[in-house]
């Protein structure tokens, strides 16, 4: 019976190896490259989750014109991308930024994984990220979601106050609406 071996998460560019040993009444998960030694198989895995996400959170942009990892982004499985989403979206709070429109694009190839956040963004505080999302996302997607979120889009055409901020909102809340639904 051979032992399964691991990549090791923690020197995992060293080429580093995780293998089972087991000696009396010790057992260990333990690399040969680094010396790291887990007690068991399951905390060793989750070490290598937690190595695997953040890894995949540097591919994450880290500042406005960062389109670096783009590519590497839109590649990845959805359940890679999955816990990446929300920080995705908070990059579209404001679109005048270069890389806003990059992640658009990624957004765009996910709406089943970026669609149960936006109500919480149409009902939330930020106005100019509503209204980017509402501009340039919720237009492009399925008829079904846009049917869920009638109602929240519809909210936001009808608020009435006077301040600048609601304006604009109602305004592109109207185009969104348009957009959607006629
Ligand atoms: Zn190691």
């Amino acid at each position: 019976m051979t032992d399964k071996i691991y990549p090791c998460p923690i020197c995992n560019n060293a080429n580093g190896v995780v293998v089972h040993i087991s000696g009396g009444n010790e057992e260990l998960w333990g690399c040969g490259e680094c010396g790291n030694v887990w007690q068991n198989e399951e905390e060793l895995i989750s070490a290598m989750k937690k190595a695997n996400q953040t890894e995949l959170e540097h591919l994450l942009p880290q500042h406005k014109q960062d389109n670096s990892n783009i590519d590497r982004l839109k590649n990845l499985h959805d359940e890679e991308i999955r816990p990446l989403i929300p920080e995705l979206l908070s990059w579209l709070a404001d679109c005048n930024w270069p890389v806003a429109s990059d992640v658009l694009g990624v957004l765009k190839s996910r709406e089943s994984l970026v669609f149960p956040h936006i109500a919480g963004i149409l009902t939330g505080s930020d106005v100019e990220w509503k209204c980017w999302i509402m501009q340039l996302l919720i237009p492009s997607f399925s008829p079904e979601h846009k049917e869920e979120l009638r109602g929240e889009i519809e909210k936001l055409m009808s608020l009435t106050s006077l301040d600048e901020d609601t304006q604009w909102v109602v305004e592109i809340a109207t185009y969104c609406y348009n957009k959607c639904f006629t």
